[in-house]
């Protein structure tokens, strides 16, 4: 069997144990690796914090450079089967595309980094090569903390890849590549609202929280920021809308939010990603409130997703969001804080990702950008380790339709796609260590 072939039977295995988070069940998939490494010669071992949630490590020892972790997460969102064309979980190939949860975020990459790896094991190699695969990043990385702080020495490195970046935009003047460098901050937090219960019958005797929670509800929709010009996502933006010809010379900030409504209208995925970098969103994701048909409800709560581009801190964001619900009743917590991360680009692992994409597709351009979600990357970052978010795909068709399969449905991603993946981080690892 050549690579090709392999690639895909692999990524088809790994798309077929189903790592729906939750609950998981990761040492499933963790065992399966642990066994096709160990056929082609290579030990790994599997850490269990918590009984089903495996993370798998390996590592093969290079002389005295810099070690690089190649990092994965093994868990998907789940998938509602009635939604898709075919069974998500059936890892199928149909139209030349490989099918099912995952296909891109992120068993594609497993799949990749797994095969670079098991090919490095009898090079010399001039650092360490760790590969990991790990649990729960999709509701907030408990596998890769864990790591850190139970078994540190099995996972740290001097570099990390891992997903978040790397997807390839076709432009007018070619194609543009992004690397994640950074990543927004991430502020979850909860607005509770308070009343008093009464009969639903007469409800002049209580005081209805959900009605308190109109204004605060109003306040977070109609909240809107300017973007702003802050790198490195700004670099990546403005190489996006010069190269898709949308601006051109000097610029101002009236004309780069016309461009950015511009590209909007070309393709929603790839203008509203632009808009989400450059400033800081609100969204309400849940809303709760009331406990039965005929009882004045007492209390609402209200969940909001913030993110922030990098330079904003905790106390920037706290200030922010008092000023935003100055003067109604309420009660704010947070429920998970994430400050802005990110990695210094001046460094041998970006110039061999750079090189190895521009190897691969020749002219094409290469800019740092924070993406709009999060990854585990921010936990090395943290820690002063250099984390970049790379995972070359080419994106098919337009950036809406492609984006939305993620986390969404008919989830696939192209043979040749894989197989690009494949080639360019092959070269950029090789290219790294030796
Ligand atoms: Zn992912």
């Amino acid at each position: 069997m050549d690579s090709k072939e392999e690639l895909v039977k692999l990524l088809s295995s790994l798309i077929q144990i189903d790592t729906s988070n939750p609950p998981g069940n990761e040492s499933e998939l963790a065992s399966f690796l642990k066994e096709w490494l160990w056929e082609r010669g290579i030990r790994s071992e599997i850490l269990e914090y918590e009984k089903g949630r495996g993370n798998l490590i390996s590592r093969i020892k290079g002389s005295k450079g810099p070690s690089l972790l190649l990092l994965s997460h093994s868990d998907v969102v789940p998938a509602d089967p009635a939604r898709w064309k075919i069974p998500p979980f059936s890892g199928i190939v149909r139209d030349d595309c490989i099918w099912g949860r995952g296909a891109i975020d992120m068993k594609s990459m497993i799949a990749v980094e797994a095969m670079i790896f098991s090919e490095m094991v009898d090079k010399d190699l001039n650092g360490d090569l760790v590969f990991a695969v790990t649990a729960d990043e999709e509701r907030g990385g408990s596998g890769v903390r864990l790591l850190l702080e139970k078994n540190r020495e099995s996972i740290i490195a001097d570099y990390v890849l891992n997903e978040g970046g790397g997807e390839g935009i076709l432009t007018k003047e070619g194609w543009l590549f992004d690397i994640q460098t950074a990543e927004r901050g991430v502020f979850w937090y909860r607005i509770s609202t308070r009343g008093s219960p009464a009969h639903g019958s007469i409800p002049g005797l209580g005081i209805n929280a959900i009605e308190k929670m109109i204004p605060i509800l109003n306040r977070v929709l109609t909240f809107k920021r300017e973007i702003e010009f802050v790198n490195p996502s700004w670099k990546y933006v403005e190489s996006l809308l010069r190269m898709t010809g949308l601006i051109r010379g000097v610029l101002d900030k009236n004309m780069v939010e016309k461009a950015l409504d511009e590209l909007t209208k070309i393709d929603k995925g790839l203008g509203e990603a632009a808009k989400s970098m450059l400033k800081v969103t609100m969204t309400p994701t849940i809303i709760r409130g009331g406990v039965k048909e005929n009882i004045v409800p007492y209390e609402c709560e209200l969940t909001v997703d913030c993110r922030v581009p990098p330079g904003y801190s905790k106390n920037d964001v706290s200030k922010m969001i008092n000023e935003l619900f100055q003067g109604l009743e309420c009660e704010v917590n947070f429920i998970q804080e994430f400050e802005p991360s990110s990695s210094p680009i001046d460094t041998p692992l970006y110039k061999a990702i750079e090189k190895a994409i521009l190897s691969e597709v020749p002219g094409a351009k290469l800019e740092p950008s924070t993406k709009t979600g999060g990854t585990d990357s921010r936990y090395f970052r943290k820690m002063g380790i250099v984390a970049y978010g790379f995972q070359p795909l080419k994106v098919e068709g337009n950036y809406y339709d492609w984006f939305r399969m993620i986390h969404g449905d008919n989830e696939r991603i192209s043979i040749e796609n894989l197989i690009f993946s494949y080639n360019v981080l092959k070269r950029a690892v090789e290219s790294f260590l030796s």
